[in-house]
């Protein structure tokens, strides 16, 4: 089962008083002999690891302890089930204590397998998912079918019923006899009318929301003729193209064309908009850059788009009260005036905000741009200290929110 915004929205909300949430990430070992035992065998380290903390903490009460033993005995006992053929990774959350036990399956690009006790579920490596993937149609075609996929979180699934059964009449075998010039036309109308169709049917999957981004597979001869059909929208959804023979290729073949475009588009998508942030913080419109005057757009509503360098270590503080984030380590809030505590990983302590508020957010792989700008960026929907540019329903949706805005926030921000 891959996961689903909601879920990762559901899970970051999840809180153990006696910290035994248990979040475990399973990153197959690129497919090689003995793979699977080396899984196996870093898994049971990781376990091991984890229960020798856990019982060094003395000051912990038996019952959370007996939680978590549960929880990674359990990871161990699932290691001996993943299969290490490469194609998904897997997230397991748990906390016995509360009866709670999750499992998603995962594209396989975390950075490796982990396995983290805490008050919170991790969700650093999910974060990756998060605005990362858009609804990917794959459409594979050629003169006389079509066959529709969806590609989500790594799992490739095909899409049936978007097309009438076409016509098998006036294949090529059909007309190699007499009347060949006159068969011929009719086969290049036929095509030239199933292409029109297959338009119409990604006209209206985008229109829908079916998918958001689409990628072709046809033989080159083939391409123009259907690309020449696309309506201009059609065709700006495109991410991109493979050579496929729709009779013959695989599930797992297209399932690696699709994602390498994917990767690709995400990965120019991300440098794209880690430099739009940059030179719009620069003419001060809906950009910002630097820990502070990012923490403090999250705070305001501000924030669209984030963008945190991959590897970007920052301290901050949190407050035990209203939950506040400041990049000065100061011991009171001051908005509430409580006192704070100092989180060692401040993209960590984000990432809850992030998701709550559906913000869409980027890890960017080394940058030198963006390591000068203080390695995290946003881009903002609106920008609250030029009022002219606030929009209202925005406004009106953080005021029920509860969000003060934009009163207090707004004084210390500018302080
Ligand atoms: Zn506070």
């Amino acid at each position: 089962m891959s996961i689903t915004r909601e879920q990762i929205r559901e899970l970051a909300s999840f809180e153990d008083a006696k910290s035994g949430a248990v979040s475990f990430y399973f990153q197959p070992s690129t497919p090689r002999n003995k793979a699977h035992r080396e899984d196996t065998i870093l898994i049971k380290d990781l376990a091991r690891e984890a229960l020798r903390r856990l019982e060094s903490q003395v000051s912990e009460g038996k019952s959370k302890k007996e939680s978590v033993r549960a929880d990674v005995e359990r990871v161990v006992r699932l290691s001996g089930e993943l299969r290490s053929n490469g194609t998904h990774a897997k997230a397991v959350f748990a906390c016995a204590a509360e009866n709670v036990w999750h499992e998603y399956d995962l594209p396989a690009t975390l950075p490796g397998t982990q396995l983290f006790v805490g008050r919170h579920f991790h969700l650093k490596p999910m974060a990756h998912l998060l605005g990362a993937y858009p609804r990917v149609g794959i459409v594979l075609v050629d003169r006389h079918r079509a066959r529709v996929f969806e590609l989500r979180l790594g799992e490739l699934t095909e899409r049936e019923g978007l097309f009438q059964p076409l016509s098998r009449k006036g294949r090529s075998d059909g007309y190699a006899g007499y009347d060949g010039g006159h068969a011929q036309r009719r086969v290049d109308d036929e095509a030239l009318h199933h292409f029109k169709a297959v338009s119409q049917v990604l006209k209206d999957s985008l229109e829908k929301g079916v998918f958001e981004k689409w990628i072709l597979g046809c033989q080159d001869a083939h391409r123009s003729q259907l690309e020449q059909q696309l309506h201009p929208y059609v065709s700006q959804a495109l991410l991109g193209r493979f050579a496929a023979d729709v009779a013959h290729i695989t599930n797992e073949q297209i399932r690696i064309h699709a994602e390498q475009i994917v990767e690709r588009w995400q990965s120019e998508r991300r440098q794209w908009l880690a430099s739009e942030a940059v030179s719009r913080a620069r003419s001060q419109s809906r950009g910002v850059t630097g820990l502070r005057r990012v923490l403090r757009s999250l705070e305001l509503g501000e924030v669209q788009t984030l963008l945190i360098g991959e590897n970007f270590q920052a301290h901050a503080v949190e407050c035990s009260g209203c939950g506040h984030l400041d990049a000065h380590l100061v011991s009171f809030c001051p908005v509430c005036g409580r006192a704070t505590q100092e989180v060692v990983d401040v993209s960590e302590a984000i990432l809850p905000w992030v998701i709550r508020r559906d913000i869409e957010m980027f890890f960017v792989k080394e940058d030198s741009e963006f390591d000068k700008i203080g390695n995290i960026a946003a881009l903002l929907r609106f920008r609250s200290d030029s009022p002219a540019q606030v929009d209202v329903a925005v406004a009106a949706q953080l005021g029920r929110a509860g969000a003060a805005y934009p009163g207090r926030l707004r004084k210390f921000a500018s302080r």
